[in-house]
């Protein structure tokens, strides 16, 4: 008996295994490594992955059927997979050390899921994963282009990120609507941003918040707040916003002019 596709779950099963193939090859792991799937569904990947004597892996599901579907056809399986949500994942009390992720993602909440791996990147070395091509071009797109927006300077902050593959509609059951891609996304070197994160982010969304205005017009609000509080005249805070920087609009900004901008925002 095969899952019957769930689409509030966003279930596209993929049928192309040589694609499934190339992603799980595409995870570098060493040995001892401890790799996490999230949403195996019938486990394309997983298949490949169970046979990894050399890794620890893990995998979260949410759906029940997806879950007996596994059990009942990996025997590896078992001890493996956890029935559950991977946006209430306490993963700091599933790992004690790193470890790297990897999984065709539930489409409709990819984002989310990049925003929780924000929040513990620093036990996460390395992201495998297809999702919609659109939010892969999004997030690995450099400055400048339109498509760069919030989770592109959040990811880049902490990540190098290479788009891998696109993959079409038709390797999927049953198919998407959309394309889809894979990237691969690498912890860098940062360890800081070297700037209050909490402000860096505010300017960031703020600044996309109003994406086709100027930052001098978008982020108005926190220039006024720091003129407040150091009691700066009109004149003053006009000179402080006269720099070309200003005048800009936040797609042409890299993860440096932000964290410039945070620091002058300070
Ligand atoms: N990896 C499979 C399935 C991809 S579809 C394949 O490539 O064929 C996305 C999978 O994520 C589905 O199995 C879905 O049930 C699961 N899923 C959806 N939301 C989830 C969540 N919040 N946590 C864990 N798994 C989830």
């Amino acid at each position: 008996m095969e899952v019957r596709a769930k689409k509030a779950l966003g279930q596209h099963f993929l049928t192309d295994l040589k694609a499934a193939r190339n992603i799980v090859d595409a995870l570098e792991t060493s040995p001892g490594a401890s790799v996490l799937e999230i949403g195996p569904g019938m486990g394309v990947l997983s298949q490949y992955l169970l046979e990894r004597e050399d890794i620890d892996f893990k995998m979260i599901e949410i759906d029940k059927e997806s879950v007996n579907y596994l059990l009942s056809h990996f025997p590896k399986a078992y001890g493996r997979v956890m029935e559950g949500d991977f946006l209430r994942l306490r993963m700091d009390a599933l790992y004690k050390g790193p470890f790297s992720i990897i999984g065709n993602f539930p489409y409709n909440i990819s984002s989310q899921i990049f925003f929780k791996i924000l929040d513990c990147r620093d036990m996460v070395p390395q992201v495998v994963c297809m999702i919609q091509k659109e939010v892969a071009d999004r997030i690995a797109e450099a400055p400048g282009t339109k498509t760069y927006g919030i989770l592109s300077v959040l990811l880049q902050a902490w990540y190098d990120i290479e788009f891998l593959f696109g993959v079409g509609p038709g390797s999927f059951c049953p198919p998407p609507k959309v394309q889809s891609a894979v990237i691969r996304l690498r912890r860098n070197s940062r360890t800081s941003l070297g700037c209050d994160e909490a402000l860096f982010k505010t300017v960031v969304k703020t600044s996309f918040g109003q994406r086709r205005k100027t930052l001098r017009n978008s982020l108005k609000p926190l220039v006024q707040a720091k003129a407040q509080r150091e009691g700066w005249t009109e004149e003053y805070m006009a000179n402080f916003t006269a720099a070309p920087i200003w005048e800009l609009r936040p797609e042409r900004l890299s993860v440096e002019d932000f964290i410039s901008l945070t620091l002058q925002l300070s």
